[in-house]
């Protein structure tokens, strides 16, 4: 039988290459869209609902967390004027990483990763080193075996929608969008 690995998800385009190397890899990914971080409520739903699409492709389990975006504002706070890939960027991976723990432990499954390593726009390094003291946390770095470029091709043949920002208010502050 497969081994379970809750896999965090930040949303369904970077879920898509990732789960397909789990798969490969031979584990039974469940899935776990915990992002408190997104910005307003609406796009936090749009994401889940891109994941969805994805889920049911894969035929996988989703379990959708709570959106507590006050708490993740607290727990950012000195930090909002940031440049994005500093300080705030490494707090904010880390809520979701405790989040994603707390929830593999709950389930009574042994590892976790997190889909944030796919993005070619967020260092694998930090990541890890944010969830490293974690039990559980295997640092799979989901941009290598050509990860990235994957997400977007599968992305395109499931039709799925791709944001322009990363998530926070702070991050659509500083986009184009
Ligand atoms: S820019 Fe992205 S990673 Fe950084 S704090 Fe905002 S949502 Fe989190």
């Amino acid at each position: 039988m497969a081994e379970r690995l809750l896999l965090h998800v930040c949303c369904g385009p970077c879920s898509t290459s990732s789960i397909e190397r789990l798969l490969e890899e031979g584990y039974e990914p469940v899935l776990f869209f915990s992002d408190s971080n997104i910005f307003p409520y609406e796009e936090f739903m749009k994401r889940y609902e891109n994941l969805m699409i994805v889920a049911q492709h894969y035929g996988l389990e989703t379990i959708l967390d709570s959106w507590d975006h006050d708490e993740w504002l607290e727990w950012i706070k000195g930090h909002e004027d940031d440049k994005e890939h500093g300080a705030r960027c490494s707090l904010c991976f880390r809520f979701n990483l405790l989040r994603a723990k707390a929830k593999a432990e709950e389930l009574g499954i042994h590892k976790f990763a997190t889909t944030l390593t796919v993005s070619r726009f967020k260092s694998s390094s930090t990541i890890f080193s944010q969830g490293e003291d974690l039990e559980g946390f295997e640092k799979i770095d989901f941009k290598k075996k050509d990860g990235f470029n994957r997400s977007i091709q599968i992305s395109k043949e499931l039709g799925l929608y791709r944001q322009k920002w990363c998530g926070c208010e702070f991050s659509l502050r500083d986009s184009d969008a």
